[in-house]
């Protein structure tokens, strides 16, 4: 479906009219109308990635205060911006952020470049910050679309293809909607809706400005949208883990894992492959750092990585010390576990060999 000009000026009207009246009152905005300070823009901005408006209110002031424009930031250390930073995660963008204020400061003499293009060519400011930032700080004609006002878009269209392939779509219709007139208020007007009416489980549309053209809302399938492809079962992966305890001195037996890979560069307790399939115990076994009596503990541990979840049943053996000592890696006591970088999976199964007298 599409909208003619003549309705594509009756949801732009209504939809600034309702931001006039019912905007959210956030630090770094200005009044409706009015165009607020571009630091104060960009800093909200990138404090926003993967973080919520109540959350940053307080590191924008903190910001603010500490450094009152973008040459201040420039001058400060960076290790002071990153102590400023913490609790936001993500230090990468605080890095982004002091070497983005000295570009500023340095070569626009302290003032932010007023296009999409210019924005884009600082450090750590991607296609939507320069889009968002254009938009709001400078009143150019960009659509920014972020999260809110993908679904916003999404059910106003009730476009049915599902996000990620769906984005394209939703960018070309928000882009064909914005306003030349006011375009920095209307993308903040889409963004609140998002937050407060069109909301990702119960849409309030019985108060929203565009309830009368809402495709979504008319065939009912709005607060469904927008889909998002299902994402694919994680596969379970099996293994085994080789507790070893030196018999002289009760110390266990851990090893670096090689720089490439999983875990790369973390300590392990020794194991097998991870395998999709359970492998024969002579398999696993032979995969054993040494040949020795092995007393399989009760239970597995369970851990669930970015792509798969894996089951690790624990086998355990105490050594003589002179088998012990031709073996690679580091005997440790128990307490001396804790300055090796153990991943939480091998703190897991730290936990779970315990249980072995
Ligand atoms: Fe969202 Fe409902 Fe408004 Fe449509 S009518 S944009 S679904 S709140």
């Amino acid at each position: 479906m599409h909208f003619t000009n003549q309705e594509i000026h009756r949801l732009n009207r209504s939809m600034l009219e309702w931001y006039d009246r019912h905007h959210r009152i956030l630090p770094w905005r200005s009044e409706p109308g009015d165009l607020p300070n571009p630091y104060h823009v960009w800093l909200s901005e990138i404090m926003l990635q993967q973080t919520t408006v109540q959350t940053v209110g307080p590191y924008f002031h903190a910001f603010l205060q500490r450094w009152p424009t973008v040459t201040d930031l420039a001058r400060a250390e960076l290790d002071d911006v990153l102590h400023g930073w913490q609790g936001l995660g993500y230090y990468a963008r605080a890095r982004n952020l002091h070497k983005c204020a000295k570009v500023v400061a340095d070569d626009h003499n302290g003032v932010f470049p007023d296009t999409e293009e210019g924005l884009l060519k600082l450090p750590g400011i991607g296609p939507y910050t320069a889009c968002a930032v254009a938009a709001i700080a400078f009143n150019r004609h960009a659509s920014p679309v972020d999260g809110n006002i993908e679904r916003v878009i999404s059910r106003l269209f009730a476009l049915e293809t599902p996000l990620p392939d769906v984005k394209p779509e939703i960018k070309g219709k928000s882009s064909a909607l914005t306003p030349s007139d006011r375009p920095g208020d209307y993308a903040q007007a889409l963004m609140d809706l998002g937050a407060t009416i069109c909301t990702p489980r119960n849409p309030a549309c019985g108060i929203c400005p565009w309830q009368a053209d809402c495709e979504g809302r008319k065939s009912g399938i709005a607060p469904d949208l927008p889909k998002k492809r299902k994402k694919a079962a994680k596969p379970t992966r099996v293994g085994y883990a080789f507790w070893i305890r030196r018999e002289d001195d009760g110390r266990i037996l851990v090893r670096r894992r090689p720089e490439k890979g999983l875990l790369g560069g973390l300590y392990e307790v020794p194991g097998s492959d991870w395998r999709d399939i359970e492998a024969p115990d002579d398999v696993m076994l032979s995969e054993a750092p040494i040949t020795a009596k092995w007393s399989e503990l009760e239970g597995t541990v369970g851990h669930t990585f970015t792509h798969f979840h894996l089951n690790v049943s624990v086998l355990a053996t105490t050594l003589p010390a002179d088998q012990a000592d031709q073996m690679d890696g580091s005997w440790t006591t128990i307490d001396g576990l804790a300055d090796f970088a153990l991943p939480t999976v091998m703190k897991k199964i730290v936990r779970h060999a315990l249980t072995y007298r």
